[in-house]
């Protein structure tokens, strides 16, 4: 079958094993940030309508999920701003009716939440991540070069309402730019706002692969942990990219894992085992095992010995706790 919409399962470090959604054509946003992946908005909108046909999504996605993959996510993401396809919440309601075995994640840039309509169509979602990378107006226009007519003071005071009152769980992703959002004033703004919100955990990201413009650079390790240092008091913090971080909250937290994760720090907290072992139990491929042991390994959640038989991977005490 050719897939339109759907796409994966990709292993991630922020999802475990996750199932993509694709709501958008390439490139359709209402922001166009510096660092997209997927490149420059061609599309640039805050009008929702349905941009791909539900029907044809829905379809796909009950082919693909008839095989009953193992996933720890089904996530709304891809070639623009999810949200702005009018049909999400059609497809959120097939998911939850169909396969409510599957939880659903929705990666948005938040400047739809304030829509009371959009609220109540992703009602259902299980994750809601949102991405906060500017602390005032200056840095909205520079990193996320937003479309006409969108406000900055309004795009703050929607997420906060909707972090502040959502049922689902939030983890807020923020963009580390250096030179533009990283002064010390500028992480103090950022601390004021996420005080002010309900979220499980902030996400700091910075350049991994090239992005749209050629100036952006990645957040040095110690412009990273300035970020750490400042807002781990409030909520606990993962820095992902090339300098890993995970507050040390996993034995008080284990929800901040992915079942993924979980399910392989089950087994290397009983015995050590390596990547085959580990593929052998869980039914995944060993590619994807590598990728997730390799976060943890980062994170300090297992430890690595060299034996006869290959690398072993287990547990170490601050996972077990
Ligand atoms: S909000 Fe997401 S999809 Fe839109 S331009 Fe920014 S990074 Fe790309």
């Amino acid at each position: 079958m050719v897939r339109h919409y759907v796409f994966g399962p990709v292993a991630s470090r922020r999802l475990g094993v996750s199932l993509g959604v694709d709501l958008v054509p390439p490139k359709t946003c209402s922001l166009d940030c510096v660092y997209c992946e997927a490149k420059a908005t061609t599309l640039h909108t805050l009008e929702r309508r349905e941009y791909v046909p539900v029907d044809a999504v829905i379809r796909e996605l009950d082919l693909v999920l008839s095989e009953k993959p193992e996933l720890d996510f089904i996530t709304f993401s891809g070639s623009g701003e999810p949200t702005l396809n009018s049909g999400i919440g059609r497809v959120v309601d097939f998911l939850k009716e169909r396969y409510p075995q599957y939880p659903i994640c929705l990666l948005t840039n938040g400047c739809t939440l304030g829509d009371p309509e959009l609220r109540r169509e992703i009602v259902r979602i299980d994750r809601v991540v949102p991405s906060l990378d500017a602390s005032n107006r200056e840095e909205f226009e520079v990193i996320n070069r937003p479309v006409q007519g969108l406000d900055f003071d309004r795009f703050i005071a929607d997420l906060t309402d909707f972090c502040r009152s959502a049922p689902q769980e939030i983890f807020l992703e923020l963009f580390i730019v250096p030179g533009v959002n990283d002064s010390d004033a500028s992480i103090a703004r950022f601390r004021e706002i996420i005080s002010r919100l309900k979220v499980k955990m902030v996400q700091l990201n910075t350049l991994d692969r090239p992005g749209v413009v050629d100036w952006l650079r990645p957040s040095a390790p110690e412009n990273t942990r300035r970020f750490i240092a400042a807002l781990e008091p409030l909520v606990p913090v993962e820095a992902v990219g090339p300098f890993r971080y995970r507050s040390r909250v996993f034995g008080h937290a284990p929800e901040l894992c992915t079942d993924a994760e979980r399910r392989i720090l089950d087994l290397v907290s009983r015995r050590p085992a390596t990547r085959a072992d580990l593929a052998v139990a869980l039914g995944m491929e060993e590619e994807k095992i590598g990728i997730l042991i390799d976060s943890l390994f980062k994170f300090g959640l297992v430890e690595i010995e060299r034996q006869p038989r290959g690398i072993f991977y287990s547990a170490t005490p601050s996972a077990r706790r």
